[in-house]
């Protein structure tokens, strides 16, 4: 019996094949959840559904989180469909790729609401308009990384917008602990997406990254999926408002082992 059997799991954020919400998608089937897909803007509809069909999901539906309206009626649909919701993966974030590359001094102000918008007060928007429909023993995720803690040359407002969705998880679990609802962040390592891409110097970061990590490996949307299954299974019961890294150990890391040079 899978780990999710008879939980319905709702997927925000999914774009294309190498998206993390897809290795969470494909995760979650594997367990036995029923999943729900969201996406944003008719151009990813024609990569998304087919990805959803190949796992069996027919509840697919746009929804552009910047926007109550589409949020309400998401959460509506979603009411109308399964009833009660398990589990609210939130995947998005968003910044204009001006705001990722060079100082952080430089970051507009238009362009540090845009990526705080989308990339944090979504998730406490999803929240609020799927509090009333959660069964206890829920639980909602957000995506971060760890340029939310340690400065990571380029990634800039992102940084910032991580570390204020890192802190609207641990407000969401504390408020909605008292319904058996649990809210934790996973933070990956980097990996090679969509959003990704935007950000300046991200390759040769990749590359770093492997080498300084203990594990010396680069992290897959296979594990965030494997580790998104516990953080949202019974296994992680009494765990909330966590930040749980999925990065090969690399926040360990003080500075690159330079020992065998
Ligand atoms: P991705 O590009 O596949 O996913 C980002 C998603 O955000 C896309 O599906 C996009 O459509 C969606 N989005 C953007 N604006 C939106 C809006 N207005 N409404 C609804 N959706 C919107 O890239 P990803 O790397 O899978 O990103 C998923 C999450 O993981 C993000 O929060 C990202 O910051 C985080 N993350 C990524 C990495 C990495 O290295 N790729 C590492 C750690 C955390």
């Amino acid at each position: 019996m899978g780990l999710l059997e008879g939980k319905t799991a709702l997927i925000f954020g999914l774009a294309n094949k190498n998206s993390i919400a897809w290795g969470v998608a494909q995760a979650f089937h594997r367990e036995g959840a029923t999943v729900g897909i969201s996406y944003a803007g008719e151009i990813l509809k024609r990569r998304v559904e087919p990805l959803a069909e190949s796992i069996g999901c027919d509840f697919v539906e746009e929804c552009d989180v910047s926007k109550d309206e589409d949020i309400e009626a998401i959460a509506a649909k979603a009411a109308e469909r399964f009833g009660k919701v398990d589990i609210i993966i939130h995947s998005i974030g968003f910044a204009n790729r001006d705001e990722l590359k060079g100082p952080f001094y430089n970051t507009s102000r238009e362009g540090f609401h845009l990526a705080m918008d989308i990339s944090v007060y979504s998730f406490v928007a999803l929240a609020r308009a799927f509090q009333p429909l959660m069964n206890p023993g829920g639980a909602m995720i957000s995506m971060t990384y760890h340029g939310s803690v340690k400065v990571t040359p380029n990634y800039n407002v992102m940084g910032v917008a991580k570390a204020a969705l890192e802190s609207s998880t641990r407000y969401l679990a504390h408020d909605l602990g008292p319904q058996g609802v649990r809210v934790n962040a996973i933070s990956a390592g980097p990996i090679r997406t969509l959003a990704a891409a935007g950000v300046s110097g991200f390759k040769a970061m990749y590359k770093a990254f492997e080498e300084m990590a203990p594990l010396h490996e680069n992290v897959t949307i296979e594990d965030v999926g494997n580790a998104a299954v516990f953080l949202s299974s019974n296994l992680s019961a009494r765990t909330t408002g966590e930040v749980f890294y999925v990065d090969a150990g690399y926040n360990i890391m003080g500075v690159p082992d330079t020992s065998k040079d």
